[in-house]
């Protein structure tokens, strides 16, 4: 479903300053499954997933989603073309989780949603039961939440609109253990019909994954990873 071909990104500090934070990248991801990004900090997990996720522009290489280029280095997909599919296909949870301050938890997750309220409400109430969220935080504010609870309502917001491809960086960072765990079987169940990409330190949570891949200094470890 995903085929990286050559994918290399440069970051240009200044006239002889070149950052290579990811390079030469080749390699193939199911349209299912739960894969797990590990590698040191500036190994350049976050620029590979980036560029999958089309929110950086790689400085060479073909990304291939369902068959079509979606790096706009060689194509014609518009910057517009680019955040419908962002929109339709992909969905994020970030390290910072970006809520908005004077929604309640329940309208922070349905913002984006792209059905009638009722539904994305019905939807919305589901999901976050499932990440162990009381139907009493529902109206709460996100300063009123923990920041373990803020970052599973960050988790429903992107799972909302059913995205194919899930990307999520440190998703479990601010959980306790369990939390944590509850929420990587959420994600693994999400995973048996759709691709979730986890960025993690955290190899434990990722001993159920289908496949780990681990990043070093900007390239795909050609090996087994191991946790
Ligand atoms: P992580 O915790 O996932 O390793 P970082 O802390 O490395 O993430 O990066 C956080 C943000 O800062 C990212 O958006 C990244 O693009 C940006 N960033 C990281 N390193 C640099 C740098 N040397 N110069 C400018 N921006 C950077
Ligand atoms: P990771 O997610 O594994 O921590 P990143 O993808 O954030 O790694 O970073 C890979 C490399 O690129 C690092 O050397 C980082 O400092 C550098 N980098 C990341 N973002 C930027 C940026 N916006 N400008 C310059 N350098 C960056």
């Amino acid at each position: 479903m995903f085929h990286l071909d050559d994918v290399t990104l440069i970051y240009d500090i200044d006239k002889t300053n070149k950052v290579y934070a990811i390079k030469n990248i080749t390699t193939t991801f199911p349209d299912h499954g739960l894969i797990g990004i590990i590698g040191p900090s500036g190994s350049g997990k976050s620029t590979l997933m980036y560029c999958m996720s089309t929110l950086k522009k790689p400085t060479c290489g073909e990304i291939l989603y369902q068959e079509k280029d979606i790096a706009i280095s060689y194509t014609n997909m518009s910057k517009k073309d680019q955040e419908q599919l962002r929109k339709s296909k992909f969905g994020f949870v970030f390290q910072r989780h970006f809520l908005i301050s004077y929604m309640s938890a329940l309208e922070n997750v349905i913002v984006a949603a792209n059905c009638s309220k009722g539904e994305a409400m019905s939807r919305a109430k589901e999901l976050l039961q499932k990440l162990g969220i009381k139907q009493s935080e529902f109206s709460k504010k996100p300063h009123q939440l923990s920041g373990g609870q803020r970052q599973r309502i960050a988790i429903a917001r992107a799972m909302l609109h059913e995205p194919s491809v899930l990307f999520a960086d440190e998703p479990t960072a601010s959980l306790d253990h369990t939390t944590a765990f509850a929420t990587m079987d959420l994600l693994l169940e999400y995973a048996k019909k759709h691709l979730v990409l986890i960025i993690t330190h955290d190899g434990s949570i990722l001993k159920d994954a289908d496949q780990i891949i681990e990043i070093w200094d900007g390239s795909i470890l050609d090996r087994e990873a191991t946790i």
